[in-house]
């Protein structure tokens, strides 16, 4: 399953596995990496983000907005990253996960447990 998150805390940390080393420990919503620029429009997607390797070996899983082998976490880690890093409403986040989910990856979609979609909302 890659390097992704476990777990959420409120100081904009999570605890992050790297399933394969078995490498664990914090990752904060501040060291998510960009994708690079497109070439041609110099615009970078905000529908795909790297995490890093808790531990700094340096590995890094690229997860789409949609979450790939983990929606669930995945999809929380953007919400929170655009409430966090965005300045967006959780409301906000919240809606702009689940349109870009279906924008990109018709194949997915929202899989947040309700119960945790409602702590996200008191963010
Ligand atoms: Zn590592």
């Amino acid at each position: 399953m890659s390097i992704h998150p476990t777990e959420f805390y409120e100081d904009g940390s999570m605890y992050v596995v790297y399933d394969e080393q078995q490498h664990e420990g914090i990752v904060t919503l501040d060291q998510l990496l960009p994708a690079a620029p497109d070439l041609i429009t110099g615009i970078i997607d905000p529908t795909i983000k790297g995490l890093p390797c808790p531990d700094g070996c340096g590995d890094i899983s690229w997860h789409p907005i949609g979450g790939g082998a983990d929606p669930p976490n995945v999809q929380e880690m953007y919400v929170r990253n655009f409430v966090a890093r965005e300045g967006m409403t959780p409301i906000e986040a919240i809606e702009l996960v689940k349109k870009e989910i279906a924008r990109t990856d018709p194949g997915s979609r929202w899989a947040v447990p309700s119960e945790r979609e409602a702590v996200l909302r008191t963010l």
